[in-house]
Parts: C-alpha cells; structure tokens; sequence
C-alpha cells in the first residue's frame, strides 16, 4: 500500500523531532503528515540534557545554533561529571572529546600509562581538553580560538521550549497539528496494520503510517499491536524519578553533574536561568518520601516547582517497527538519563527510518533492518549504562551491594575484561560511545588495565617527550583563552524572554 498519509502520534520531544525531521516531504506534498498531540495529557517534561551528535540533528534542519540556543535557554555541555560512583566522595569527569591523540595506532591512554609508570604524575584529564575547560568553566567555539583541538559539545536545553520550537519550524514545513486525545485505533481485519484513531470528540484521523511517539504508554506499538516489552530491570533496576526545577545562582556550568545517592543517582541540568534537578532511585530500595528528601536535600538553589514523580520500567519494545507502527521515543523504550542518551536514541531512529521509509509501502526487510540497527544500538548502549553500576566499590547500602554483584552481559563482561588486560577499547561497528568514553568510565571507576599494550612498549617515550608536552601546553594555552562560559552565553546567545 503506497504512503500518501503519515500520522505521528504525541507531541513531545519525540514527535516534534519526527514532524521536523519529516517536514521536508510535506513541504514537496509528496505526503501529508498529521500530529496529534493532548495538551491535557502533556508531555513527560523532563530531558534537558543532550551529547554532541544532537547537533548534528538541528545543523541538517538548517537551524541557526545561537537562536536555538536562545529560544530554549541552553547552555554548552562538555561531558558529564560524576560524583560517588566508585566509592564516595570521589569523582571522575566523562568528557565529549578525546584525551590527547593516538601515535602509531597507539591510543593516548596508553602512552599516558607508560609515562605514568616512568613516574609521571600528571592525570589523564589534564590532557582532555574539555575536561579542563569545563573545571575552569570556560567554553568557545573551535574557530574564534587558537590554532587547537576542537572544543567538542552538547546542549543543555528547555525541553518544553524545544518542541515549542520544532513545532513552529515543523508546522511552517507543512505538518498539520491536531489537538485532542486519542481514545481508540482501528485495525484493517485482514493486515492488522492500522488504519486510523479516533479522537474524543468523534474524530477519525486515518493514516498509511504511523509514528508512534505518545510517550511510555505505547499507545498503538503496545496498546493497539500488542507487540511486547524486554525488560533490563535486572541490570537496570532504577525503576523511578523525582524531578524539581531550581533557581540558577548567576554561574551556567558548562557540564552535567550526576551524584550516586544510596538507592540512584541524581542529574543537575544547568539553563541559562534555571537547574533541571532529578533524582533517578529504585523503588525496591527507597520511598518516593525518601528519594524526595534527598533530591531537595541536595539541589542548588531555591526551588521552583512542586516535585513532579515519574515511573518507569527500564528496557525496550520488542520491535520497535511493527507493521505500519514506527515507535519513537519513550514508546520504543527507556534507559535512565545517566548519559543522556534518549533523545539521541530518537533522534538514530529518525534518521534510520528516513533512511528506509518509501512512498510504494511498508516491506518486511525496512521492519527488519530498522529493528535490528536499533536493537544493537540500544543493547551497546545499555552495556555502557550498566558499567557504571557495575563498577563501584560502594557497598554502604543494600542497592549499591546488589549493583557490585549482579551479573552483567556477555558482551559488557568482555569489554571489562579486556581493558584489565591491557587497556584496549574496541568499538563495536558504529557503536555510540567511543573509545574514550569507555576509558573515561572504567578509569573514572577503578577499573585500570594491568600494563600497556605490546604496541604502546614498543614506543619510544624519549622521542614522544616533546610531542606530549606539547599537548599539555596548548591544552593549557586555549583553555587559559577561553572566555568564561557565562560571558560566552551572555554573547553568543542571551535567553529570549519568551523562554523563560
Ligand atoms: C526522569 C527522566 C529524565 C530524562 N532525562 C533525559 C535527558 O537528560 N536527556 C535525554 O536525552 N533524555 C532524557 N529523558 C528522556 C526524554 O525525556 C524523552 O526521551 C523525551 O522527552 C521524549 O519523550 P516522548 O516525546 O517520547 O514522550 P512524551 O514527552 O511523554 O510525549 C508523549 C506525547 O504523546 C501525547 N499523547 C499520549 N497519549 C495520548 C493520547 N491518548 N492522545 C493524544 N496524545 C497523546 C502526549 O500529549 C505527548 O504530547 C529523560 C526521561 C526521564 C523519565
């Protein structure tokens, strides 16, 4: 059956990225594209924090950064610093970037390890250069700087003023809104595709595909197809989330801090004007009054909000295409915010599915590949997420015992395994996180490889000396440069009023 009519179901961040992404066919009227959004349901209202590849999602809109930024009160993010993971009262930063650069296929760590073994005491930070800028809370873009490495980023920013944003850009692209709240779906008798929704007042919305971004509920991936969840509570168990606004204090760090607490974690989010606060916990270890407590215990800033309480069940959908059902987004599954990496995965399986959707119809092998790209996406993922559970030596409470102790996949076990070893990272096909993502975890956690590779013993450390102290030094030269993050917002991209 020929696609004339995409429906996309919700109007969060999901859906509006969908519409944006999707616009382009509606302008060219090769298909008519229908969201339908509850402004009575609403959104989740959380996911505030992005990595760098998001960019790459608004740069292929054409949308310029500084208003972006401006509309949705962003801010610039370096990495992520992690506080009590490993044990507490220790931290690490997780940095979007590279440490240093690889000589002769040698990869940086390792030559820092041999340095360090010849009795070097400098940290592997110290050769991060977003590392370093965000500890002096210092940004600039690559091209007003010196001759240096580029200053990789994300964004902080206003999740309700982003979809704001798409939905006009979206709409001014063609995509028709429709307000009101789906009641029920209709399916052909004989494909079990889905035919069309029903809205409240009576009306029928009928479509040749549909995208479904109507958030944890599923609403036609789980409700209408049936088509099953996979859990990972078992490696994953935070199954909760407590989130409150607070007031910023006139300093926008340019990083995410996550801090471990005795049953989660907790994200700090820094606008331009205020802190998105969160405490992630698991239900079977602490109260919602508890995990409250500790959130409002903790947060920077006079509040601004009630407490806003989330549930969740960590995992994905079976298949994440079913039929003429594409689930985006919350529908498609959930792992917790800990490297920010939703609204990523939203935005891998737009692009994905950009990549397949044809005008002649829905066939067998675009529901295949879609579900087997993802699905690997999502596992590499989750491996990545657990490691950082799994790599504590916290035990002051019966959750962190638990995480210490659980089994973890074949395929995390392997990586941990081989970095112990010898302090190699391999990156599996077009796996998200990189090598030094990994590094910046294990080491960050106590994991640390037994002695370098034979490659990096093969090196001449005599001969690198002026190479390495090179970088040290121009690290330390553009960061000294940099403006503070704040004159760098307060410049490039003050927050509008309207999204305050
Ligand atoms: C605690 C927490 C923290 C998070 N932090 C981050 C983060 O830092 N970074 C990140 O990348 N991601 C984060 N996420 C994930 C991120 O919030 C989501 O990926 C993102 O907001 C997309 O949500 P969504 O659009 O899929 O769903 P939602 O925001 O829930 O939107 C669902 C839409 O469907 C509509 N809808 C539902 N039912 C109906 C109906 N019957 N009729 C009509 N419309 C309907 C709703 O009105 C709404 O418009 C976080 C998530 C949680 C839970």
């Amino acid at each position: 059956m020929p696609i004339k009519k995409i429906v996309i179901v919700g109007g969060g961040t999901a859906g509006w990225m969908a519409a944006a992404a999707l616009s382009r066919l509606a302008q060219s009227q090769l298909m008519q594209i229908t969201l339908v959004e509850s402004e009575l349901i609403g959104t989740v209202g959380v996911g505030e924090a992005t990595i760098p590849p998001f960019l790459n999602f608004n740069d292929r809109l054409g949308i310029d950064e500084a208003e972006l930024l401006a509309a949705v009160q962003g801010s610039f993010k370096l990495g992520i610093h992690f506080v009590n993971w490993e044990s507490v009262g220790d931290s690490y930063f997780h940095p979007f970037g590279n440490y240093g650069y690889a000589v002769d296929s040698v990869s940086f760590h390792e030559i820092w390890m041999r340095y360090r073994m010849a009795g070097d005491t400098r940290p592997l930070h110290q050769f991060s250069p977003e590392t370093m800028a965000a500890m002096h809370r210092r940004f600039m873009h690559q091209d007003e700087g010196a001759e240096l490495p580029a200053i990789n980023y994300a964004y902080h920013l206003d999740a309700t003023a982003y979809a704001r944003f798409l939905r006009r850009y979206a709409e001014a692209r063609g995509v028709v809104r429709k307000e009101g709240k789906i009641v029920t779906s209709d399916l052909h008798g004989e494909s079990g595709f889905v035919r069309s929704v029903t809205l409240e007042d009576g009306a029928e919305i009928e479509g040749d595909f549909f995208i479904d971004c109507s958030g944890f509920r599923g609403l036609l991936i789980e409700d209408a197809l049936e088509t099953g969840y996979e859990e990972w509570t078992h490696w994953l168990p935070c199954d909760r989330a407590v989130a409150i606004p607070s007031r910023g204090d006139g300093t926008v760090l340019p990083y995410t801090r996550a801090t471990a607490h005795s049953a989660g974690w907790q994200w700090r989010v820094p606008l331009q004007r205020r802190n998105g606060n969160g405490h992630v916990y698991c239900s079977s270890f602490m109260e919602a009054d508890e995990a409250t407590r500790i959130l409002l215990d903790n947060v920077d800033g006079e509040v601004m909000a009630e407490p806003n309480h989330l549930r969740f069940v960590t995992g994905r959908r079976k298949k994440f295409w079913n039929k003429n059902v594409v689930a985006v987004g919350l529908s498609g599954g959930f792992m917790e915010p800990l490297e920010s990496t939703s609204i990523h995965l939203i935005q891998s399986a737009i692009a994905k599915l950009a990549g397949v959707l044809s005008l002649d119809g829905v066939t067998p092998a675009q529901e295949e590949t879609f579900n087997r790209l993802l699905g690997k996406e999502f596992s590499r993922i989750r491996d990545f997420l657990i490691l950082h559970y799994k790599a504590t030596k916290r035990d002051d409470s019966e959750f962190w015992n638990y995480c210490r102790t659980m089994d973890i996949p074949d395929t995390l076990q392997e990586k941990i395994d081989l970095f112990r070893l010898n302090g190699q990272v391999f990156r599996e096909e077009d796996e998200l996180f990189a090598e030094t993502s990994w590094v910046a975890v294990m080491m960050g956690q106590g994991i640390v490889p037994g002695r370098p590779s034979a490659m990096a013993h093969s090196l001449d450390l005599d001969k690198l000396r002026e190479e390495y102290e090179g970088i040290d030094k121009s690290i330390r030269y553009v960061v000294g440069n940099m403006p503070t993050h704040d004159q760098y917002l307060e410049r490039y991209c003050p927050a509008a009023m309207a999204a305050e």
